[in-house]
């Protein structure tokens, strides 16, 4: 018997509460065009970002495999204003780049950085986090990264305590012509 509506067994488990899976409800047949599909093995991949799926039509009895991306809820951001804001990847990433901009650090290396940030999130099992609780991640996964980087992004982010406004200061400071 199933114990979850996934159909994921070894690893469920070890996700924390309260993550969930969004997943789309059904899978067609790629043969027969039939919905009504068997999952008959299931892991994650990807580093827990994606869902191998080994499915059989209950039709027509042809296997097929699907990559389901298992969006992860990630905790809301509590703001230093007590405003709550959904989690946003893109931003983030923006302001990590602008610490990292002319450094010789790989694009692999920034987002293997940010699947990081990712997953120590998830793993506070929070529905809720304090936006200074990312920006001490990103402190500390900068640090690792680059030195440089790490100095521009904690001076600048320590005066302001908050990505939002962290950010638009550097976007400023990248639109204000350089000084000699
Ligand atoms: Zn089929």
């Amino acid at each position: 018997m199933d114990v979850n509506p996934f159909g994921l067994s070894c690893q469920w488990d070890a996700l924390p509460w309260p993550s969930l899976f969004l997943l789309p409800a059904t899978m067609h047949c790629p043969f027969c065009g039939a919905n009504d599909t068997k999952v008959i093995d299931s892991r994650l991949v990807a580093e827990g970002e994606q869902v191998r799926r080994r499915r059989e039509c209950v039709a027509c009895g042809e296997r097929f495999t699907t990559f389901e991306t298992a969006e992860l809820v990630l905790p809301r951001l509590i703001k230093q204003d007590g405003t709550r804001q959904p989690f946003d990847e893109e931003k983030l990433r923006a302001g990590m780049q602008r610490a990292l901009e002319k450094r010789p650090v790989s694009v692999e290396r920034l987002e293997a950085a940010l699947a990081h940030i990712k997953s120590r999130l998830r793993a506070t099992g929070e529905r809720e986090v304090k936006s200074l609780v990312v920006g001490e991640m990103v402190m500390a996964e900068l640090r690792k990264l680059d030195e440089v980087a790490y100095i521009r992004f904690a001076s600048v982010y320590r005066r302001f305590q908050d990505l939002d406004e962290f950010r638009e200061e550097i976007d400023r400071l990248a639109r204000e012509p350089a000084k000699e």
